[in-house]
């Protein structure tokens, strides 16, 4: 699935002659097969049933219109849950899409069979998000023991087949103090098939949540990013971290942090009162998202420089209190 977070960052790009169009977003209702915490951690069925017709429909639709890249996958939706979905890939190839990409859990390609039969209906790429590759801290977060080997058996699988595979380092809070083991990881993966997987992480973009015990348990505060970057920066000095929002404060103090700066719908931002006053980028920042505010107090440049370590989270503690998240 295509995490709200992700989808804002790659549709932001305007097409020009030298940077590809940003792939355009088609939703497959196909129920998700993982309760990612950053995502749908309750396990909210699609809102649509599957519909081919509409969804051949919309893909002309698109070409029509002069799109020639397509991505499937849509918040909390999973296209590779749908029976049909190589048949959709087969189809949108046949229109003449040059690009064909998938926002997938990544638990069908585990399955190597699976992989070579979208590779041969015309997909060209895949994306799959992950917290991690400590297996027991990673499956808690992604709500399935199993998955985190099953992701990183479809980014091989993939990347064997040919296709581009690019994985996302998902920067949730009881991740972070393992984070530069994951990076090393990805890093040594990547480096058997270095034209066919990239990696990078991201930060967790603002949601309004209806739970709000879900920001101190999971949006890590800025100090602990940077503390993670610098430990990830001794071995990965080229690793990237992207977010949607983090303010110029922010993002210019962080090594490896790159910030589109913009502020996500809905969202209410405030700045935190003492530093703004005097900051050069005060007219055009909107600040922080306030829920960050109340669940990490002020934003303070010191932390950036420092860093603050991330706290190595107790496995049972995490597990329950995930749990509690569950319930409805
Ligand atoms: S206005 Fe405040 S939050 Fe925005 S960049 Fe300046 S110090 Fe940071």
């Amino acid at each position: 699935m295509a995490p709200f977070f992700i989808q804002f960052r790659m549709r932001s790009s305007s097409p020009s002659p030298s940077v590809p169009e940003a792939p355009r977003f088609v939703m497959v209702p196909g129920q998700c097969d993982l309760t990612c915490i950053w995502c749908n951690y309750r396990s909210n069925p699609p809102k649509e049933p599957m519909d081919f017709g509409r969804l051949l429909g919309q893909l002309e639709g698109l070409y029509a219109q002069g799109v020639r890249r397509v991505c499937f996958g849509h918040q909390s939706s999973e296209p590779t849950t749908c029976s049909d979905f190589p048949e959709l890939v087969l189809q949108a190839h046949g229109m003449g899409f040059q690009s064909i990409s998938l926002y997938t859990s990544g638990l069908r390609l585990s399955e190597l069979a699976y992989v070579r039969r979208l590779k041969s209906c015309g997909l060209s790429a895949v994306n799959i998000s992950l917290p991690g590759i400590d297996e027991t801290i990673a499956d808690i977060l992604l709500g399935r023991a199993g998955a985190t080997a099953a992701k990183l058996a479809a980014l091989e699988h993939c990347a064997s087949e040919g296709l581009q595979a690019s994985a996302t380092l998902m920067f949730v809070r009881p991740a972070l103090s393992g984070m530069r083991r994951s990076v090393e990881g990805l890093r040594a993966l990547a480096s058997r098939w270095p034209e066919s997987i990239r990696f990078q992480g991201t930060l967790l973009s603002p949601v309004v949540d209806e739970d709000p015990r879900r920001y101190p348990l999971f949006w890590p505060s800025y100090g602990e990013v940077a503390w993670t970057m610098r430990d990830i920066k001794t071995s990965a000095p080229d690793f990237k971290l992207f977010s949607s929002d983090a303010p110029s404060c922010v993002a210019g103090r962080i090594p490896g942090l790159c910030s589109e700066r913009q502020t996500m719908p809905r969202i209410p931002y405030v700045k935190p009162a003492k530093s703004c006053g005097r900051c050069r980028f005060s007219r055009q920042c909107p600040g922080v998202f306030a829920p960050y505010i109340k669940s990490h107090g002020g934003v303070s440049p010191a932390s950036f420089l420092r860093g603050v370590a991330p706290r190595i989270p107790d496995v049972k503690m995490l597990a329950k209190q995930i749990r509690e998240l569950k319930e409805p």
